[in-house]
């Protein structure tokens, strides 16, 4: 059992909160998360040992299988997918300094589209690593690198002007170890983006233990903004932006626990779920126009090597 906080080390934590094993199927699994008195970070006290993680990312779970999932809607989510890389890359596109080719390194890159498009619209160099390549191997990127393994084990053969983590960093199991390679693998200005869900805010509040933040037991921490303080010390870091607010629709973070609430059978094809979630997200609408002044349930952080 894990009682020091991953981000500070204090022992100083207390329960917050358990949860069943999320999109997954139902078993009697409890996840117990402590949160730290020091920093606010809440972290997954029984983890599972990555050697069996393999086991909650079956052919079955839902992002593996994308916008297949969706049968004859496909092309509407993977519309969607479309839609969100763009906005990542426009998103990049903003913290660059102006510099005609920049290297790109993307952790947790899964199916690596949004590296793609940063090397169409920007002329990125793009490296995507992840512990799976199953997000790739069915698949020609020939023009990105695309590597399987850790970021502990990953050997960069330059260093980067921009890396990504588009939802990794929550279910990293060595953060410190990570933050460290993190800083050996960027430039000097180089910039951090850093996207992960945000246990402080409405959706998380409302749907409690069914919220796909917590997405037991596949996330170790969730974090705090004194978690981003600790974690990227001043001496090393400079945090330039902290937004409530991400790329990835909180209304799509909200739909996912409202599907665990209703306990779905995440096997299932999601095709008859299609209709009502089009309903359902026309009338929430206007709730979720405010997504940029309301913290609803993603935080992004812009962190720069000093
Ligand atoms: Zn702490």
């Amino acid at each position: 059992m894990i009682v020091n906080c991953p981000v500070c080390s204090s022992d100083n934590g207390s329960y917050y909160i358990a949860t069943k094993a999320l999109m997954h199927k139902a078993n009697q699994e409890r996840y117990i998360f402590n949160k730290c008195s020091s920093c606010h970070t809440v972290f997954l006290t029984n983890p599972v040992k990555e050697e069996v993680l393999d086991t909650y990312y079956t052919d079955n779970y839902l992002p593996y299988k994308g916008a297949a999932a969706w049968g004859k809607y496909s092309s509407f989510v993977a519309r969607s997918q479309q839609t969100l890389d763009f906005k990542r890359v426009q998103l990049v596109a903003r913290y660059l300094k102006s510099k005609k080719v920049f290297t790109i390194l993307d952790v947790g890159c899964g199916n690596p589209s949004f590296l793609n498009l940063a090397l169409q619209k920007l002329n990125a160099e793009g490296t995507g690593i992840d512990f799976s390549d199953n997000g790739w191997k069915n698949s020609s990127f020939d023009k990105l690198r695309l590597i399987k393994t850790s970021i502990a084990n990953f050997k960069p053969s330059c260093s980067f002007d921009v890396i990504t983590l588009w939802h990794y960093l929550e279910h990293d199991y060595n953060l410190q170890e990570t933050v460290n390679k993190l800083y050996d693998c960027l430039n000097t200005g180089g910039k951090l983006i850093i996207e992960v869900p945000d246990y402080n805010s409405i959706s998380a509040r409302k749907q409690k233990q069914y919220w796909q933040g917590w997405h037991s037991p596949r996330h170790m921490t969730l974090f705090s903004e004194k978690s981003f303080h600790v974690l990227f010390k001043s001496d090393k870091w400079k945090i330039i932006d902290h937004h409530k607010y991400g790329t990835l629709d909180a209304f799509t973070l909200w739909w996912l626990g409202r599907m665990e609430q209703q306990q779905i059978n995440w096997s299932d094809s999601m095709e008859s779920k299609f209709w009502p979630l089009v309903f359902l997200k026309t009338v929430s609408f206007p709730f979720f126009l405010f997504e940029k002044f309301l913290p609803l349930g993603i935080q992004l952080v812009v962190i720069e090597k000093k």
